[in-house]
């Protein structure tokens, strides 16, 4: 039996690993969940999941939790802050932690399940984007296992040989990795209407079902930048060696091709506990729950390439992991609160690029050897962003 805190039990990446788990009682037990404020949803899981621990991020949600689970569940520990979600990553009994906070709130805990030697299930690449090198080290020096569940990422894992921790991509005869786009909602929208587009219109995405950040991120393309930056540390590569490519049915998740002209890739119907069953059955396989891939019905798969001036974000990701340093740190912050602004109503979707550029041209970066360095320059440049919304409003995007 294997204990398992889940960081963002409450949303789909947390959902959807209890859906799976929930298929192998005997394998699993929670031990943790936790969410920021949502009381209803977090009560609920505790209710059906019995966790010894449940963390609030928000110390009022928690307090409102406690007060709900205190007769009735009462050997339930109720944790709150920051410091209950490091406390719920750490916990010596626990060995596999699903890190599926959304955004840079997510560093912490992550960073800590990897300095005490977990099986780390990383979905939250935000984590990844910002702290890069710092994260790598603190996993090979605590021998934490790090298992991508980015679908994108799975997939390569899935199509690399065991060895190329060690030995490098270039030692194992990898070329090239083609890391795959859905296109988002806007591929084929005028580019002249894209400042008229709603956050409704974003997050409708047409084969994922994601939370909203991820979702708006998915429309800008700023998802595949992360997604670049998450594969170069988790690959230990470089960007030039990383292309993304449109492929609109979602199907193949990524390809890598080596150098005597083999192409693998992995494919499944768009669902995320196909990922989530693998890192979690690693290096056994189990049964997800999802539905098999019929490739009659499919019948095509196509790809194109894509246009970086429809989606600058994608550009502003590739320098930000050139310039490296703590400039991914900044580009992540810039584009929550770009993203946050925009799910507000405060800007227009086209103005969530040009904030990211001009907080990049403003606060410029540093090495990211310290996690207090980082730290500040994600402040920094929040700060900066927030000052650039203020001063935009919602018809300076257009
Ligand atoms: P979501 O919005 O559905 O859920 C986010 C979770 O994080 C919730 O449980 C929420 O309570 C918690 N949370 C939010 N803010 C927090 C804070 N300040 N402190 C503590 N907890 C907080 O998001 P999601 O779609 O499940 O995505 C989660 C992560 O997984 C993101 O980093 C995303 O990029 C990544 N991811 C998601 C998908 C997907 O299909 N949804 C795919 C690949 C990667
Ligand atoms: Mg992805």
């Amino acid at each position: 039996m294997k204990n398992i805190t889940i960081l963002g039990a409450t949303g789909t990446i947390g959902l959807n690993t209890l859906d799976v788990i929930q298929r192998h009682p005997q394998q699993f037990q929670v031990t943790a969940l936790t969410a920021n404020t949502d009381v209803d949803r977090l009560t609920e899981l505790c209710q059906l999941w019995q966790p010894r621990y449940a963390v609030m991020a928000d110390s009022q949600a928690a307090e409102q939790l406690h007060n709900r689970l205190k007769h009735s569940h009462p050997h339930i520990q109720i944790l709150a802050g920051t410091e209950g979600l490091v406390q719920v990553a750490s916990l010596p009994e626990v060995s596999i932690v699903m890190a599926a906070i959304v955004g840079s709130a997510g560093l912490l805990p992550t960073l800590a399940a990897a300095q005490s030697g977990k099986r780390v299930l990383l979905a939250n690449k935000e984590a990844l984007v910002m702290s890069g090198q710092l994260f790598m080290d603190a996993v090979t020096q605590h021998q934490a296992e790090l298992l991508p569940i980015d679908s994108e990422h799975n997939a390569i894992f899935q199509c690399l040989p065991s060895c190329y921790e060690r030995a490098g991509l270039a030692t194992v005869g990898v070329n090239q990795i083609y890391l795959t786009a859905s296109g988002g909602p806007f591929r084929n929208h005028d580019i002249e209407q894209l400042h008229e587009v709603t956050p409704d219109q974003a997050c409708a995405h047409p084969k994922w079902k994601m939370g909203r950040k991820i979702s708006v991120d998915s429309a800008t393309m700023m998802n595949k930048g992360l997604e670049v930056i998450e594969a170069c540390w988790l690959f230990a590569t470089t960007p030039a060696t990383i292309q993304v490519i449109i492929h609109p049915q979602s199907i193949i998740h990524s390809l890598v091709e080596y150098v005597d002209g083999s192409l693998l890739a992995q494919l499944s119907n768009p669902d995320m506990r196909t990922p989530i069953a693998h890192a979690l059955a690693f290096p056994q396989r189990m049964e997800a729950g999802v539905k098999r891939l019929n490739l009659l019905e499919i019948a095509q798969l196509e790809f194109e390439a894509i246009s970086l001036t429809r989606f600058p974000c994608l550009r502003l990701a590739y320098d930000a992991m050139s310039q490296g340093g703590t400039t991914t740190a900044i580009l992540n912050a810039a584009n929550e609160v770009a993203v946050q602004a925009f799910l507000d109503g405060q800007i227009r979707f086209t103005a969530i690029p040009q904030l990211i550029e001009k907080t990049l041209t403003h606060v410029t970066g540093r090495a990211a050897t310290e996690l207090q360095t980082i730290l500040e320059d994600d402040q920094r440049a929040r700060g900066f962003t927030a000052e650039l919304v203020k001063s935009y409003g919602r018809d300076a995007g257009a």
